[in-house]
C-alpha cells in the first residue's frame, strides 16, 4: 500500500493577515503600512508598534530584496517538503523582512546580500505560495 500524498500544511489564517495571504493569491506582495506615521510593519498585526495607531493600509512590495539570512535544513525528512530545504529571510527593498523558500539553489551558492525577485508558485493545486528566486 502506498503512501498517501501528503498536502503542504495550510496557513493559519486570521483577520490581521488575511489581506496577506488574499495578495499572495493576487500575485501581490502586500506590506501593512500604518496610516499614522507610515511605519511598515510585517508579519501583519493589528497595531503599529511605534505610535500604536490601530490604522493601517497596504503597500505592494516590488519583490525586490535580499537574502538577509537563510538556513538549510536537512534532515529529519518531513513530507511533502524537499530536503535539503532552503528557507531564507528576505530583506524586502521597502525595508521589511519575509520568511519564504529559494527553492531549486544550491545551499552553497546562497549568500547574504545576494539579490532575489518574489514569485507566486501554485504548490498546491488552487494555492499559491510566496518563494524566491535569484534575481
Ligand atoms: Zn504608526
Amino acid at each position: 500500500m502506498s503512501e498517501p500524498e501528503r498536502l503542504r500544511p495550510i496557513p493559519a489564517i486570521t483577520r490581521d493577515t488575511q489581506f496577506w495571504w488574499d495578495g499572495i493569491q493576487e500575485r501581490q506582495l502586500l506590506i501593512q503600512r500604518c496610516s499614522a506615521c507610515g511605519n511598515l510593519r510585517h508579519p501583519p498585526g493589528p497595531m503599529c508598534p511605534s505610535c500604536h495607531s490601530l490604522d493601517w493600509e497596504t503597500l505592494a512590495s516590488s519583490g525586490r530584496g535580499e537574502i538577509y539570512s537563510f538556513v538549510s535544513f536537512h534532515h529529519p525528512p518531513i513530507p511533502p517538503f524537499d530536503v535539503p530545504n532552503l528557507i531564507v529571510l528576505v530583506e524586502l527593498d521597502e525595508g521589511t523582512r519575509v520568511v519564504s523558500n529559494l527553492p531549486g539553489v544550491p545551499s552553497d551558492q546562497v549568500r547574504v546580500g545576494m539579490p532575489v525577485q518574489a514569485r507566486f508558485d501554485e504548490l498546491e493545486p488552487g494555492r499559491l505560495f510566496l518563494q524566491f528566486e535569484p534575481a
